[in-house]
């Protein structure tokens, strides 16, 4: 609405002086014991919040529209917008009203986005919250893409250049998944990359003045985010697109949380070369963390793994399984660590007892950095650092790890953080230090003798009342009580002759005269003081015990580290019991061999059946490529990506679901599975799946592992075998490629690669037809398959059985016309043009029938080929 700014009341030009600044927010304006809304920001939020829309004089002749929601239950509406897609900039009085002439002083104190916030009360247990800033250099052609974490202090920077940069910057969006993305408008330029944000992630994009990166203006405030003089001392260039990401990063950072205060000690710098690449298609096809169609836990690889004991272990967990290793002495190193747990059950079942006792201290110690650390989080704290020596002592029981070992070293029994909060604050203290009763007794002189006056007021009244009665023979003499005068003594009219002189009159009753001295005065006032004094009191001495806790952040945070590793090395363990794992062995000669492997999660979810175990080998040479053929339905996709799992699962340092495994290190996973769901997006099916097959194609090299599931379904027969051919072939014969290839086709007529190519084999998964039904086998066996039961897989499925028997009729109609039309046809029934096998005579007498017409160049150019063979 067009708002008249000169008649406006003085309050509402304070609220339009602050929220100019914040037109990108809605504007929580805190007034008395709410946070109000006005004008546009109220009528959006009413209606999002389902609150009452209002209206407040503002000096104009129409109120301003407002709603607004109670202070203390702010965060919980804070968290609904920030889910909606919403910023909220809060608006704080930062003057005492009742000792403000005229208006309140008010600010942002913070903005609340999506990518920064640190209350765990907004964020799940289980997940980093991730905010990335990306900085492109137009020039240089190179990227930076740098990671924060506000509410665990983590940060990671990854630098790209060449060829790859923007798959490597989609891979790194795909692996952090932020909840927020800022950059400046060069990033746009990286079509791709940009593109990918738009349509796959659905998370807050904030566009940033480029000033924001700029190194030369930004960069020594960067340096001393992490207490360091130059960013050269972590690593970051001090001038390329690395460091201008880390600028822009702690930019916005600064910006929305309002203050310098370091959550960060370290920035661990990535490059692509640690990590096994995995793009977004196949971190959703492998459901790694969470199942393709219901986004949830449960039936993830993450959900088998998951038997961490720590939120911190939960997080990391997740982070391994998002980034598996590619240093073969790495990978060792860890599965040496799961050996060493697996084999000494005992310490096993202690360490995990312990761990059972850790709190969050990641995010507790973000609390504590940001002063919003209540008591019981420090004793969170300190009852978490209790465990510590006891983990310390099981973890020097399994010398046999170096990686175990090395982590035991890492851990801080951070002695002085339990002594310090054991001796401060009360053993079961309140959730709050407004009410006292937080500091305990004995830590502060000062403290204990206010709280005696507190808890002895009456005696010390009483003790002036004795003497008093016996200095001046009142025998009735009583020190009472009220509002108006505090303390009084009271002395009946019999008396009045004993009364001293320097007592106080204030008040004349019927039979009876009340006096103050200056003794009770000053009683009185420690006695009614002492309570206000101690509750101040015990704030500061709280505020100083959690600011002290704040220096031991550097320990805090590289102890957290180091026992969120074991919880998950152990929950490894402990899963690998569990489900009957065993230690993979780590090769470098380019072959995988499984010997009976099983689905991870399909095994843990099938009721009925059990699993069937399968092999599985594929190397570099002579087979590179399995093609397996099989009805749908028959287990071709779980087969493979059995394989995709278990060779990941090695890779992030887990036992895998075998009876043994010999795994070398892939460097990227690739799969195209089954029809996509990004239709969303406004691509048709098609489209989708041949992009990503051209992306497989550009990005996969010898030492990847590429899962093809159907490639060429999204059109007709014809098209699509000449595409899965195609595709097969160039993957088999390019020199660059030639990498380990799992391809699950219904198209038979693939089978026939196993004897042009090198490097096919043929596999199928057995079923057993039986009269008229088909039982799938799960076994798999050598060989393709030519049949596909799909009629007896629909009556499998369910389908009425009016329409299987028809289906039955048509299919038996087709072959039959099929069969009587062959010799006069070129076509199969796939559609491919055929003459290889005919002899010379009948491929010329074929080639006359053929109506050329009909056919597209590159059937031309296949019957050509055929023509020669054959004559
Ligand atoms: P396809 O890709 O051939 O259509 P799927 O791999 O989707 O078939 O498998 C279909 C179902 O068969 C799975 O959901 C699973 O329940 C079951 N299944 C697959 N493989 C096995 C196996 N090895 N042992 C037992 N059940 C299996």
């Amino acid at each position: 609405m067009e708002i008249d700014r000169s008649k406006i009341s003085p309050m509402m030009q304070q609220y339009f002086e602050v929220k100019d600044k914040y037109t990108d927010c809605i504007l929580f304006f805190r007034l008395g014991d709410f946070y109000e809304m006005f004008f546009d920001d109220a009528v959006v939020v009413s209606k999002a919040l389902e609150l009452t829309l209002t209206g407040r004089d503002c000096g104009l002749e129409e109120r301003a529209p407002m709603c607004g929601v109670p202070y203390h239950a702010a965060d919980m509406y804070i968290k609904r917008l920030i889910d909606m897609g919403f910023k909220v900039a809060v608006c704080e009085q930062l003057t005492d009203p009742a000792e403000t002439k005229g208006i309140v002083v008010r600010d942002v104190i913070r903005v609340v986005t999506p990518g920064t916030l640190t209350e765990s009360s907004m964020l799940d247990d289980g997940s980093n919250n991730y905010i990335c800033s990306i900085y492109y250099d137009e020039e240089n052609k190179t990227c930076g893409v740098a990671s924060a974490d506000l509410s665990t202090g983590e940060a990671a920077l990854s630098f790209f250049e060449g060829k790859d940069l923007e798959a490597g910057v989609i891979n790194e969006l795909s692996r952090c998944r932020p909840a927020e993305i800022i950059f400046p408008q060069n990033f746009l330029s990286l079509k791709n990359a940009a593109e990918f944000v738009k349509l796959r992630l659905s998370c807050a994009v904030t566009l940033r003045d480029t000033i924001c990166f700029t190194p030369s203006e930004r960069r020594d405030m960067a340096a001393a985010v992490f207490g360091v003089g130059s960013v050269k001392e972590l690593g970051i260039s001090e001038d390329g697109a690395d460091c201008a990401a880390v600028c822009g990063l702690f930019d916005y950072i600064n910006d929305t949380q309002k203050s310098s205060v370091s959550r960060f000690t370290s920035i661990e710098l990535l490059n692509g070369e640690q990590f096994m690449g995995l793009d977004l298609n196949a971190r959703r096809n492998l459901e790694l963390t969470e199942t393709l169609r219901s986004k949830e836990k449960k039936g993830s690889l993450l959900w088998v793994l998951d038997s961490t004991k720590t939120s911190m272990g939960r997080r990391l967990l997740k982070n391994w399984i998002e980034q598996p290793l590619k240093s073969p002495a790495r990978i060792i190193e860890r599965l040496d660590a799961v050996e060493s747990l697996y084999r000494k059950s005992v310490v096993l079942t202690d360490l995990t007892d312990l761990l059972d006792r850790v709190y969050d201290l990641e995010r507790l110690m973000t609390k504590v950095m940001y002063k919003s650390a209540n008591p019981r989080d420090l004793k969170s704290l300190s009852a978490t650092a209790q465990q510590l020596p006891l983990i310390k002592q099981e973890l020097a029981k399994l010398t046999d790890s170096k990686l175990l070992v090395r982590y035991n070293d890492e851990i801080s029994t951070l002695d002085e953080l339990v002594n310090l909060v054991e001796n401060a604050i009360m053993d079961e203290p309140p959730i709050s230090v407004k009410d006292g009763g937080v500091i305990k007794e004995g830590f502060n002189k000062e403290l204990d003798e206010l709280r005696h006056i507190m808890n002895n007021g009456r005696s010390i009244i009483d003790d002036i009342e004795q003497r008093e009665k016996e200095s001046t023979g009142i025998k009735n003499l009583k020190i009472g009580f009220n509002r108006v005068f505090g303390y009084y003594l009271e002395v009946t009219r019999s008396y009045y002759d004993l009364i001293p002189e320097g007592w106080i009159r204030k008040q004349t009753l019927a039979n009876a005269e009340r006096f103050i001295t200056e003794e009770l005065k000053n009683a009185e006032n420690a006695i009614l003081g002492a309570k206000d004094k101690a509750l101040s009191l015990e704030a500061d001495i709280f505020a100083e015990v959690r600011d002290f806790l704040a220096t031991k952040l550097e320990a805090v945070q590289k102890t957290a580290s180091a026992v969120a590793s074991v919880d998950v090395l152990c929950s490894f363990a402990e899963v690998a019991l569990r489900n009957q794992y065993v230690k993979p062995d780590i090769a470098i000669d380019g072959a995988i061999d499984i010997k009976a492997g099983r689905h991870p999660v399909v095994e843990l979810m099938l009721t009925e059946e059990m699993f069937v175990p399968n092999d599985l080998y594929i190397d570099n040479k002579a087979d590179r490529m399995s093609i397996i053929t099989g009805p749908n339905m028959s287990g071709k996709s779980t087969y493979m990506r059995q394989a995709a799992l278990i060779v990941l699962m090695a890779q992030i340092g887990s036992f895998v679901p075998a009876d043994s495994a010999k795994i070398s290190v892939v460097d990227k996973i690739f799969t195209r599975v089954g029809a996509s769901d990004d239709l969303t997006a406004g691509q048709s099916t098609f489209m989708v799946e041949m992009s990503e097959v051209s992306d497989i194609l550009k990005n996969a090299t010898r030492d990847s592992l590429v899962i093809l599931d159907e490639v060429g379904r999204g059109t007709s027969t014809f098209d699509g075998v000449s595409i899965a051919r195609a595709v097969a072939e160039f993957i088999c014969n390019s020199k660059k490629l030639g990498c380990k290839t799992l391809f699950a086709t219904h198209y038979h007529e693939l089978i026939g690669l196993e004897d042009e190519l090198e490097g096919v084999k043929n596999y199928s998964i057995a079923v057993n037809k039986h009269g008229g039904t088909i039982r799938f086998l799960r076994k798999i066996v050598r060989g393709g398959v030519d049949e596909s039961y799909g009629v007896d897989v629909a009556k499998l499925a369910g389908l009425p059985a009016k329409v299987v028997t028809r289906a039955k009729e048509l299919l038996e109609e087709m072959e039959r016309q099929h069969a009587s039309e062959r010799p006069a046809s070129v076509r199969e029934e796939s559609g491919q043009i055929s003459f290889g096998s005919l002899g010379r005579e009948a491929a010329l007498d074929m080639l006359e029938k053929t109506n050329i017409d009909e056919l597209t160049d590159s059937e031309c150019r296949e019957l050509l080929r055929d023509m020669l063979k054959a004559i």
